[in-house]
């Protein structure tokens, strides 16, 4: 059999197995299609059956969240690990709580994250996990209470060397804490090791909150660079207003990129001399308020209702940071067509295949989510380092690695794009850079 007939049949049955798994599907088919020339090349992939294998989560684990709400009445949510694979190290990556979770959603995610994990250079294997529960509009206490129930469960299936959960949309430092002080409660130890994204008071580590927006900015100055493209005077859009937003456009603006554009799940603001990120900072992240408050806290910029009108903005650099497909074929039509030089993913997937497409054919520059988004994660694993060593490093160590680190995948994920015949192709050079070492790693172990 060929690769490409190997190939499809393992797509056949991903889709027959999987009904109904859009995103799923739909991450597993960009990825297969791409390693296609790897497959060619290295016959021993295809007689160990590695596509079959990899596609195929090693556990999932549903299971039922029962809590409390401030009312008194009993409330249940559904919870998810799926742990796909450890070849290269413990399962690693995040939780994310958000009324559209469910296991497509999980799955494409996990999935995505074995790739990526790989990728960062680091010992860390592919897992993901979260729940349906939508922390929006709860107070401190429910989310307290959903926390620690989320935990009662998931307590049995992770540790140190096991499985390392962290945060992900609607899971950062708080949710983080309140899991870890159930974790340590039921286990009667203390084990820092088993989550990332902790406080640093009680084992986090320093530059982690700010790793996937800094590294994100690094890995696109990587690419503009190599193009002899220049970052300083460039306009942005970025999308979202959470974690990895607020950090890419922080550190977009070191650079003397500035940033008219961002949003949140109900609309967009505009702010022509470029956003206030300290009032966005307070918005956003304190006070967890909407975004439409910026213009009248400001007195500058005006907000618009739809968060997807956000592709209507001029600029050159657009970095999708909110979630999965908030860019299809004509939003990307439209990104190209007002001459944006390169789309960076800082969020999972967000654009869609189709939107993927548009951009090779227009010649927009692409940085894929699990190249360009690899920042936290690879300083997650630097917590897990420290917190083995039972050390800190400092702020600017740990920024100087996720630098090198970021460099590094820029690095191989161009030089397999060259090796395999599509020098600018990064989703190719991304996707078998990353697969190449987890998959040897499986040819290694055996069956
Ligand atoms: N949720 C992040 C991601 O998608 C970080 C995962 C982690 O730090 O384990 O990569």
């Amino acid at each position: 059999m060929n690769a490409h007939d190997y190939i499809e049949e393992v797509l056949e049955k991903v889709r027959t197995k999987n009904r109904g798994e859009d995103e799923f599907i739909a991450a597993t088919t960009e990825v297969l299609h791409s390693l296609t020339p790897v497959i060619e090349k290295h016959p021993k992939y295809m007689e160990h059956n590695i596509l079959e294998r990899i596609i195929e989560p090693d556990r999932q684990i549903i299971f039922s969240v029962p809590w409390v709400d401030d009312s008194g009445k009993v409330r249940v949510n559904r919870g998810f690990r799926v742990q796909f694979s450890s070849a290269i190290g413990p399962y690693k990556g995040g939780l994310r709580y958000h009324p559209s979770v469910n296991l497509s959603i999980i799955k494409f995610l996990g999935f995505e994250q074995i790739f990526k994990n790989s990728l960062t250079g680091l010992p860390i294997g592919g897992g993901k996990g979260g729940s349906d529960f939508d922390p929006k509009g709860k107070s401190e206490m429910e989310v307290m209470r959903f926390c620690q129930s989320f935990m009662t469960e998931l307590y049995r299936h992770i540790g140190e060397d096991i499985d390392v959960p962290a945060g992900d949309i609607g899971v950062g430092g708080r949710e983080i804490g309140y899991m870890y002080g159930q974790y340590r409660k039921i286990m009667g130890s203390s084990e820092p090791g088993v989550l990332t994204g902790k406080g640093i008071v009680y084992g986090g580590s320093l530059g982690r909150p700010e790793a996937t927006g800094f590294g994100l900015v690094y890995f696109v100055k990587e690419i503009l660079e190599h193009r002899g493209i220049k970052m300083n005077g460039k306009t942005a859009v970025v999308s979202g207003s959470g974690n990895v937003a607020l950090f890419a456009i922080e550190k977009l603006a070191e650079f003397g990129v500035k940033t008219v554009a961002c949003s949140d799940s109900n609309g967009y603001i505009y702010d022509e001399n470029g956003v206030d990120l300290e009032v966005l900072r307070q918005i956003k992240d304190v006070e967890r308020k909407r975004i439409s408050e910026y213009p009248s806290r400001t007195g500058r910029g005006e907000y618009r209702e739809g968060s997807r009108n956000i592709w209507d903005v001029k600029c050159d650099i657009v970095l999708p940071c909110a979630t999965q497909n908030e860019i299809n074929k004509d939003e990307a039509i439209k990104i190209a067509d007002n001459g944006v030089i390169l789309v960076g993913e800082g969020a999972n997937m967000p654009s869609t295949l189709e939107a993927q497409d548009v951009y090779r054919e227009r010649k927009v520059l692409f940085a894929p989510a699990k190249a360009a988004n690899a920042g936290g994660v690879a300083v997650s694993a630097l917590e897990m380092s420290q917190n083995s060593m039972r050390m800190y490093w400092e702020k600017n160590e740990v920024d100087n690695m996720l630098k090198g680190i970021m460099k590094r995948i820029y690095e191989n994920a161009s030089k397999m794009a060259e090796e395999y015949g599509d020098k600018d192709n990064l989703v190719m050079g991304a996707n078998i850079a990353g697969f190449v070492k987890v998959a040897d790693a499986m040819v290694y172990q055996g069956i």
